[in-house]
């Protein structure tokens, strides 16, 4: 390392990983610069009720790892940001940060949320998996941290020269609103980078056998995890499409793994998850796991696994299914190897996608100087048991941005790569 050696730490997403990194580099004694690229920070993790194994409650889980992070003097959380370029070699990288003008001062705004009312623009809330409608000023859930909600540029008729509408400005009490607000830039020196970008899901509609968006009540992964949530669209409260409750319900396992190549090791768990809160909710309703193949390494699995067969879910093994509507109700047609398929008649389906790789990562691999594998994942040094790190000295991989992974995983190899920061110095 050369003598221009500093005290900084990048990391780059604030999911469960770069999360776990930042608070234990904090207290460690670096400075670390966390950058996020939504307006919120938390992850895929604040989208669920509740975490397998233990079916915590995951706001429990994460919040006060939130507080601590807002509240740690040595981390610098840079949300609506992205990483723009890095130059450099460990123990000296020279970073470029865009932070993206939110349009509403992170200082002066409480969160009371009295300006989304009077906001005329309505679009669909992708954080809500389009199930839910926002303002052009919004915050994506209630709950988010921080609290303070965005202007949507692209939207917000004011700020497209459309009109001079100020009613957002207008209702805040707080002169929380800048519409002048330029993005900007900031040039920090590092000593390490940990990437910390997550995954994104199995895109279902380029299966239509399963019948997403066609056939009524079939629902992503996501969608049910936000139908489910306490704070989500129904407020927990899982209805089909007509506002009744489900009575029968198939989950669909590996939605994905052939198409993209891999078992993503998690789908199987979080399926036991999602009959668990069915049987929670509707202990009387019929829940058919229909699984092709069984991933349930490890105790804690395991018991989870025994768990979830306790509660009175079907398995039905499955090589392929097709989905069809069939008035009110949905038709799977099961094949299962033998001579005759099986028929089920259900009232929702849930489709338990694998997970992908971030598309960002390609572009990030190339601002980094590091290699994806061929499915997008970053590669790293696993054969030679560095599991946190790149082929580039000071760079490391942690969480599902180098793998699909659960969240202990997850935090595991983050402290890993805090180990080897750590070390260099
Ligand atoms: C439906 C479902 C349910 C699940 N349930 C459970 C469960 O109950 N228990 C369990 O242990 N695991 C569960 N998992 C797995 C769990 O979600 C992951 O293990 C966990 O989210 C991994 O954390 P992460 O920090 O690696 O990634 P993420 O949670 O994906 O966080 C990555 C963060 O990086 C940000 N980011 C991405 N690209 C950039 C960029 N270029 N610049 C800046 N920021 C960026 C993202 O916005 C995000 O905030 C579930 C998975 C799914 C799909
Ligand atoms: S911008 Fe103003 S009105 Fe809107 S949440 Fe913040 S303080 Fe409240
Ligand atoms: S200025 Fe933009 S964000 Fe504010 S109320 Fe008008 S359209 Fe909505």
């Amino acid at each position: 390392m050369d003598e221009n050696t500093n005290n900084n730490v990048l990391v780059i997403g604030a999911g469960m990983g770069g999360i776990q990194a930042s608070l234990l580099l904090a207290e460690a004694g670096k400075q670390v610069y966390l950058v996020e690229k939504e307006p919120l920070f938390g992850g895929n993790v604040i989208k669920y009720e509740e975490v397998f194994p233990n079916m915590e409650c995951s706001t429990c889980m994460i919040a006060p790892k939130q507080q601590e992070v807002l509240q740690n003097p040595n981390i610098e959380l840079m949300t609506h940001s992205i990483v723009e370029d890095v130059q450099g070699s460990v123990g000296n990288f020279s970073v470029k940060i865009k932070k993206k003008a939110r349009y509403v001062s992170l200082v002066n705004c409480i969160g009371c949320g009295a300006c989304y009312d009077p906001c005329p623009v309505s679009l669909d809330n992708e954080f809500e998996q389009n199930l839910s409608q926002k303002k052009a000023i919004y915050i994506p859930c209630p709950g988010a941290l921080p609290n303070v909600p965005v202007i949507d540029p692209e939207y917000c008729t004011r700020l497209k020269g459309v009109d001079e509408c100020s009613a957002c400005k207008d209702s805040c009490m707080f002169e929380a609103i800048e519409y002048d607000q330029k993005d900007e830039i900031l040039d920090v020196k590092v000593t390490a980078v940990i990437v910390a970008t997550g995954f994104g899901l199995f895109d279902i509609t380029a299966a239509p056998k399963y019948g997403y968006g066609k056939v009524k009540n079939v629902y992503s992964a996501f969608e049910f995890e936000r139908l489910f949530a306490k704070n989500g669209p129904t407020e927990g409260n899982t209805v089909l499409k007509g506002g009744e409750n489900p009575n029968s319900i198939a989950i669909i396992h590996c939605v994905g793994r052939k198409e993209l190549g891999y078992c993503s090791g998690v789908c199987c768990m979080y399926s036991y998850k999602f009959s668990q809160y069915l049987k929670h909710s509707f202990p009387d309703a019929k829940v058919f796991q229909l699984y092709s193949d069984m991933c349930v390494p490890g105790k804690s699995y395991q018991k989870f696994y025994k768990q979830t067969m306790d509660k009175g879910v079907d398995f039905i093994y499955h090589e392929d299914v097709e989905v069809k509507g069939n008035g009110s109700k949905i038709k799977l047609n099961v094949k299962n190897g033998k001579d005759k398929d099986q028929e089920l008649e259900v009232d929702m389906v849930i489709l338990a996608q694998s997970l992908k790789s971030t598309e960002s990562n390609s572009e990030l691999a190339k601002i980094l100087g590091i290699e994806q594998d061929d499915k997008g994942f970053f590669v790293s040094m696993t054969e030679s048991f560095e599991p946190a790190s790149t082929a580039k000295p000071g760079i490391y991989v942690v969480g599902c941005s180098e793998a699909p992974k659960d969240v202990p995983q997850s935090i595991a190899q983050a402290e890993a790569a805090v180990g080897k920061v750590l070390a260099l110095t």
